[in-house]
């Protein structure tokens, strides 16, 4: 089977790849080879130049600084951008753009829309996601963060943990508990909560991979406008569901572009420590190339859907299980190749904790360190592994569900 897009698409691709070539540094290696200050800099250039481009939000619609580009051509963007090593944002947009901007497109009033869509792209607001608390994490209809109606605004109590790059927001998007007498799933509502206040304090996490690159959120009477409940009253847990669609299934276009950078990048590490012709490590390499073209298929049977104007739903756990459980295995081939040299971490280590290190990044065995520590959180966060072959068991295949507990 040889998949092609159609000449339309091809002729935009070739906009895409123009306006990338203009705007790249020459010599661009991909944002992996970039660190410290140098990075930084790239990151919040480049993201004011994709919004003056309005490639920020690609899909959105141009009234509230979007692309308003097709289906088709947002796959386009997502697979040139990829592959050009480039990010398609700033530190935060993963939260303010694909999950809540989509989200709020979808659930928001026109009010909410107006106001917030155009502050994300600015970066007036920057988001993170408070929906985990110590005892509600796959079972996150168990949460507890209290939210009570005083006069005009909603009083908060109580703690989200696990909140990636909480401590660089300024908002956070949180589900908590306004009707504590509804049955667990239907007295939650989706919050917009402003983080600059006393009632909010944020306290870092330290991770296996020595990072803190994610937090402890405590809601002391913090506030927040009786007004900023997306998608209804006591109607959280639809529009956590959609935004989790969001956050699962979204990366279809660039998550196999993304391994296969990261395969060649392995391959060449075993070709240059004389490993490569190892009878048993040449059989696990190719196991990894095979994953890799199944995960490309995967991202095309998405995409295909996607254009036809289906939004990532329960689906998006396929992808999210594929791509998570084979990160886990082609890193410890990735330790195993480096052998003792793996356990000293030297060179730079990896710029984000999420799925691969960027494009251009070096053969360092920090890099690989990291990744491999990062690989083992790719299966639990934005729901774990067994949560996964849960949603495909009960809500794409059609299984019987779990008994739940009384
Ligand atoms: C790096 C990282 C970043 C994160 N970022 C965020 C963030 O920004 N915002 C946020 O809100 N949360 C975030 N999370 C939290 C994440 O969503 C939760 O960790 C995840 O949902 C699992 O919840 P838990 O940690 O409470 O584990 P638990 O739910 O306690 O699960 C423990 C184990 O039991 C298994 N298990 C639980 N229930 C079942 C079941 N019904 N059937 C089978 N097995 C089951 C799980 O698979 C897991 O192996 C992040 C997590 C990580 C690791």
């Amino acid at each position: 089977m040889q998949p092609t897009y159609p000449p339309e698409a091809e002729a935009y691709r070739e906009k895409v790849q123009a306006f990338l070539a203009e705007k790249l540094p020459p010599n661009w290696q991909g944002v992996g080879s970039l660190e410290g200050e140098v990075l930084q800099q790239f990151v919040t250039t480049w993201r004011a130049t994709l919004n003056e481009a309005r490639y920020l939000a690609p899909g959105w619609p141009a009234e509230y600084g979007g692309g308003g580009l097709s289906a088709l051509e947002q796959v386009i963007v997502a697979e040139e951008f990829a592959k050009a090593g480039v990010p398609t944002g700033g530190f935060n947009d993963a939260f303010g753009i694909q999950m809540l901007g989509n989200t709020l497109l979808q659930w928001g009033t026109d009010e909410q829309k107006a106001y917030y869509l155009p502050r994300i792209l600015s970066n007036a607001d920057i988001w993170c996601q408070g929906y985990s608390e110590p005892n509600a994490g796959s079972d996150l209809s168990n949460l507890g963060l209290k939210a009570e109606l005083d006069g005009d605004q909603w009083i908060l109590n109580g703690q989200k943990i696990w909140t990636s790059a909480g401590h660089l927001a300024d908002h956070i998007f949180t589900l908590a508990r306004t009707d504590p007498d509804a049955p667990r799933h239907k007295g939650i509502s989706f919050l917009l909560v402003d983080m600059r206040q006393p009632g909010i304090e944020v306290r870092p996490i330290k991770m296996i991979s020595g990072e803190s690159e994610f937090n402890e959120v405590f809601y002391t009477d913090a506030v927040c406008p009786k007004g900023n409940v997306v998608g209804e009253l006591n109607n959280g847990w639809a529009v956590a569901m959609t935004l989790l669609g969001y956050e699962r299934g979204e990366a279809a276009a660039t998550v196999p572009i993304r391994f296969r950078a990261e395969l060649d990048r392995l391959l060449l590490m075993a070709k240059e420590r004389g490993i490569a012709s190892d009878p048993l490590i040449r059989q696990r390499l190719a196991w990894c190339y095979s994953k890799v073209q199944m995960m490309r298929y995967l991202g095309m049977r998405t995409l295909t859907q996607f254009t036809k104007g289906h939004h990532p739903g329960p689906d998006g756990a396929i992808a999210k299980l594929y791509w998570s459980e084979y990160h886990k295995v082609v890193t410890e081939l990735a330790m195993d190749i480096m052998g003792m040299d793996g356990l000293v971490a030297t060179g730079r280590p990896p710029q984000t904790a999420f799925q691969t290190d960027d494009g251009g990044a070096p053969n360092s065995t920090a890099s690989w360190q990291g990744v491999f520590l990062n690989a083992r959180a790719g299966t639990i966060y934005a729901g774990s592994s067994q949560i996964q072959r849960n949603i495909i068991g009960e809500m794409v295949l059609g299984l019987p569900k779990e008994p739940k507990r009384s």
